[in-house]
């Protein structure tokens, strides 16, 4: 498959967006040599020449390494072409230029041709003392001890903070380098990916992935992992992630870690924050004890579809340079510290009565919403936002049938329901339509002060295609035929009332709520609101149909 990126032409991509970026970030400068580097002084904390820390590697990894620039981490960095390293001319001007007289340091990812090039940099780059330091952490290529041995992945951002603070507070070339590589020595990733991305320049998918499939040990330019397996559930994928990290950093129970849970770059904030969540629980149920974190987009594999663990085993020293401020834009303002993974569910205490005799109206009518979730979200993603079923399901599935007790008793259980548990517009409307249910004496009123309140609450008229095209006319109905309790006769004759208003939904365009968005497209739709309204007297659930 291929598809489109937001671009003006694929030759002139990557230099577009670079110099974008360069325009947004406050303290980077382009170098027509190919890096880009610090626009301010690179000095130490008391304002003397500092060791210049610089990086680089293919572009497609962002924000990292450019949006790492910054007082605090990085001096410079080299962007190569997508998913290509930086050459040496690049590598060797960028050292010349970011050498304060007290030498440079090199973090260079674990690849063929990063190694290559930077090797080769530093060796036309004579005059400037440089060090080096080789960022091999992640542990899905660890092997046999032949070949490449393991990638350079998302430890790389931490040996950059890591190095940079420690150039800022003054450390000489040998301290710098020395940290860094305690800190790529003390580091280990490894990355699972769901769904494959693909290059904006070409279009074209990095890799094949089988539906249902996840590749696990994916590198972060789409290189094949370990294996490929079904898709199991988060907690499982980070329990094995985990299970290897802690052989391979030989943490245990006591052990203190920096944890980065990084998206490859098209993975949501929600998945992100819940690989965290099972990630420090889990390594909490062994002992272990995540003493900073970081949880968001760093080194990325383009659009991937996947996440990497990363897991320092910190020390003091460590810890103090990874939580030193840094201006560099991409790096969190504030990181998480020690802090349990709790709860997060809304407490909700059901006023549905329990006791009583069976409630058949009432009943009926939750037992056709909860048969029919599935197409009332489809109406709903047909003409507006697929949210209705999830809303419906949230307020009522967990019920119990039959429902037993007194209709007003059940009128105020089910407010508080669609009140607390639903979301979305439905949930106020419904809420609201349910409350005024329970307080009225007779249906006629409770069925015409609803109508009146949600008109002024949100607005809407009949005519609209809301639920307000039934609740109107069946109050208008029960108003003529004095309406008072729910028997046969007049729920048959309100019913009839309120499917007449869905009909009309279906025939014109929305104008309030989500579907109004989408103007003449939401016609021949019925409204999935409405629907459920007549719902309250009668009529057949959908799956029934
Ligand atoms: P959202 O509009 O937030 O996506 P839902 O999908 O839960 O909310 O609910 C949409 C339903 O709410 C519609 O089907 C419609 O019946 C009803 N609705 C939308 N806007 C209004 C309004 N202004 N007044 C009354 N009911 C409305
Ligand atoms: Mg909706």
């Amino acid at each position: 498959m291929k598809h489109s990126a937001f671009r003006n032409s694929q030759e002139s991509f990557l230099s577009d967006s670079l110099a974008g970026f360069i325009a947004q970030h406050p303290d980077a400068t382009w170098h027509d040599a190919g890096f880009i580097g610090r626009s301010t002084p690179l000095r130490t904390a008391d304002d003397k020449p500092a060791v210049a820390v610089i990086s680089g590697g293919g572009s497609g990894h962002e924000p990292m390494h450019a949006g790492f620039i910054g007082q605090g981490m990085l001096a410079a960095a080299c962007p190569g072409l997508l998913f290509t390293s930086p050459n040496a001319v690049q590598v060797s001007e960028a050292t010349q230029w970011a050498d304060q007289g007290r030498g440079v340091l090199h973090i260079v990812k674990n690849y063929t041709g990063d190694v290559m090039n930077f090797t080769v940099a530093r060796n036309a780059a004579e005059a400037v003392d440089t060090r080096s330091v080789l960022v091999a952490d992640d542990i899905a290529t660890e092997g046999t001890g032949e070949g490449p041995g393991r990638r350079g992945t998302g430890a790389t951002i931490l040996v950059e903070k890591a190095a940079g603070a420690a150039a800022y507070r003054g450390d000489d070339l040998d301290k710098v380098t020395e940290l860094a590589e305690r800190t790529a020595d003390n580091s280990r990733s490894m990355s699972v990916a769901l769904g494959s991305g693909f290059l904006p320049t070409t279009g074209r998918e990095t890799f094949d992935l089988d539906d249902g499939h996840m590749e696990v040990g994916v590198g972060i330019h789409g290189e094949p992992g370990t294996h490929t397996e079904k898709v199991d559930n988060a907690h499982a994928i980070v329990a094995t992630v985990l299970e290897k990290l802690g052989a391979a950093l030989d943490i245990s129970s006591g052990d203190e870690v920096v944890c980065l849970v990084n998206g490859l770059g098209g993975t949501t904030p929600l998945e992100l924050s819940l690989v965290f969540g099972e990630a420090s629980a889990q390594l909490a149920e062994k002992g272990i004890t995540v003493v900073r974190s970081m949880v968001g987009n760093f080194v990325t594999a383009v659009n991937m579809h996947g996440v990497s663990i990363t897991l320092l085993k910190a020390d003091d020293e460590l810890l103090e340079l990874i939580d030193a401020p840094t201006s560099a834009p991409a790096w969190p303002h504030t990181l998480g510290g020690t802090k349990q993974v709790e709860s997060a569910r809304i407490t909700f205490e059901d006023e549905l009565p329990t006791e009583g005799e069976e409630n058949q109206w009432l009943s009926d009518f939750v037992d056709r919403v909860q048969s029919s979730i599935e197409e009332l979200t489809e109406l709903d993603r047909k003409a507006g936002d697929g949210d209705f079923g999830t809303n419906m399901e949230a307020a009522l599935e967990s019920i119990e049938l039959p429902l037993r007790g007194a209709d007003d008793e059940i009128f105020t259980g089910l407010a508080k329901r669609f009140l607390v548990l639903a979301g979305g517009t439905s949930g106020a409307v419904f809420g609201s339509f349910f409350n005024d249910m329970a307080r009225a004496e007779t249906l006629a009123e409770g069925l015409s002060s609803a109508a009146e309140f949600i008109q002024e609450l949100g607005g809407a008229q009949r005519g609209d295609c809301t639920m307000l095209d039934a609740l109107i006319p069946a109050a208008e109905k029960a108003q003529e035929i004095g309406a008072e309790r729910p028997d046969e006769q007049t729920l048959q004759a309100l019913y009839e009332a309120a499917r007449e208003g869905v009909e009309e939904t279906g025939k014109i365009a929305a104008k309030k709520g989500r579907a109004s968005y989408l103007g003449d497209r939401s016609k021949g739709v019925i409204d999935p609101g409405a629907l459920v309204v007549s719902w309250l007297f009668g009529g057949q659930a959908l799956s029934a149909d």
